[in-house]
């Protein structure tokens, strides 16, 4: 299960990115006391640019796929975000996705804007030819849109390395010279950093233990339930069962497993590896993936796509604190629940924010040609995470207001001072 019983479709209001996205804008700014010309300023995204790519597929047809590219904003540095390949991709969503990544860089304090792209497409109907066709085309046609001092993209749903190197070569192609920074999340040896596919799980860990220590939790008393073992949460839940703590359920969209004492991830990879399901996994339960979401435990970490939890199952979540590895797994009515239900909310624009930090030391690294070691890029990963938890927590605890406002509130501030200082160019 990924998408709950609910009526889950981007045309409810409820489930509109861009409508959800708005909500928290609305509330944040409102306690920042913004005046409603820079609220206009901050909303309103700076560009957004429609593509059509005609592709020959392989059967020797032409189709033609509609792919979108959103700059949010570039107040604080150039567009940032990812690209996803997707059935269902909307232009609200894409927006909306756009400027969750303006306010996750300004919660992290990284010096880029927000920006996000999609192609409406079914990767799991298309040839690694008719994508590779696909992705060169759409970058093609965002040749002027994108580059290292305007707009670089990165990995998302179901794109990966390998769509970031046809990227990367296709732009270099027409800029006759090799242009490494114009995207993240590249394979290591076409200057790649080390650690950036482990990167936005590790953050989750870190922030989780923050909130931990917050509680004055042991991480080995921990219970951890895991919606989603694609990169976020494949990763997550293998780096805080080394921290200690128990994956007692994973939930995919194809089944559920569940053990008390804590499920193997590694041997979980390498069976969903080899039997292409977490099905049939020997040493857990398989439970109803409409029950596991709402399991008692400690963590709760939503790592697969958006509107998972909502008004109509807010209310059965029993976890203490929600760590939100995907992007927008909760919508704006769903908040009010949670709040009375005193769940710990680590925000997706806070808790999934080490993806992007550690884009953004890829982008340092491919600029100033030297390569940082493991060590190195998880120790900054660390420290950024941890203040950018501090600074979120501090700011809720300040005001009195639960973290996702504070978190909205911090970020629509810095980007705000931005604006400012940089003036209105007419
Ligand atoms: N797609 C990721 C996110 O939503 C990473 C973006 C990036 O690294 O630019 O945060």
């Amino acid at each position: 299960m990924i998408a709950e019983a609910a009526p889950v479709s981007t045309h409810d209001k409820e489930f509109n990115p861009w409508l959800a996205a708005e909500a928290r804008f609305n509330e944040a700014a409102r306690r920042l006391e913004l005046d409603e010309g820079m609220q206009k300023v901050l909303r309103t995204p700076a560009m957004e640019v429609t593509v059509h790519i005609p592709v020959q597929l392989d059967d020797g047809r032409l189709e033609v796929f509609t792919g979108y590219r959103v700059q949010h904003s570039i107040a604080r540095g150039p567009a940032k975000g990812g690209i996803r390949y997707a059935p269902d991709v909307t232009i609200d969503e894409v927006r909306a996705l756009a400027s969750w990544m303006t306010w996750k860089c300004a919660v992290a304090n990284i010096p880029f804007g927000g920006g996000k792209g999609g192609v409406i497409c079914d990767p799991s109907v298309l040839s690694e030819t008719e994508l590779e066709k696909i992705t060169r085309r759409y970058t093609a046609e965002l040749v002027d849109v994108i580059g290292p001092e305007r707009d670089v993209p990165a990995p998302d749903m179901n794109t990966n390395e390998q769509t970031m190197a046809w990227i990367m070569d296709t732009y270099s192609m027409h800029k006759r010279t090799t242009v490494t920074a114009v995207v993240t999340g590249k394979p290591f040896q076409l200057g790649g950093s080390r650690g950036r596919v482990e990167a936005t799980g590790r953050g989750c860990l870190f922030v989780t233990l923050q909130a931990l220590r917050r509680f004055h939790m042991e991480p080995a008393d921990t219970r951890v339930v895991v919606q989603g073992f694609g990169n976020v949460g494949g990763m997550a839940s293998k780096l805080m069962r080394a921290a200690g703590m128990k994956i007692v359920c994973v939930i995919e969209w194809d089944g559920a497993l569940y053990n008390p004492h804590g499920i193997d991830i590694t041997a979980l990879a390498q069976h969903r590896k080899e039997a292409g399901t977490i099905r049939d996994f020997p040493d857990a339960e398989a439970i109803d993936p409409k029950d596991a979401l709402f399991l008692e435990c400690d963590v709760l970490l939503p790592a697969a796509k958006e509107n998972q939890i909502h008004s109509q199952n807010a209310g059965h979540i029993r976890a203490k604190i929600l760590c939100e590895g995907a992007n927008g797994p909760t919508t704006a009515e769903a908040d009010r629940i949670l709040e009375d239900r005193k769940v710990f909310v680590i925000p997706d624009i806070l808790a999934n924010g080490g993806g992007v930090t550690v884009s953004y030391f890829e982008w340092v690294q491919d600029r100033q040609g030297y390569f940082w070691n493991e060590g190195l890029v998880n120790g900054r990963l660390e420290e950024i995470m941890v203040n950018s938890f501090k600074d979120v927590t501090s700011l809720a605890d300040h005001h009195g207001v639960h973290n996702r406002t504070a978190a909205y509130m911090l970020a629509l501030d810095r980007v705000a001072f931005a604006v400012k200082l940089r003036g209105i160019y007419a």
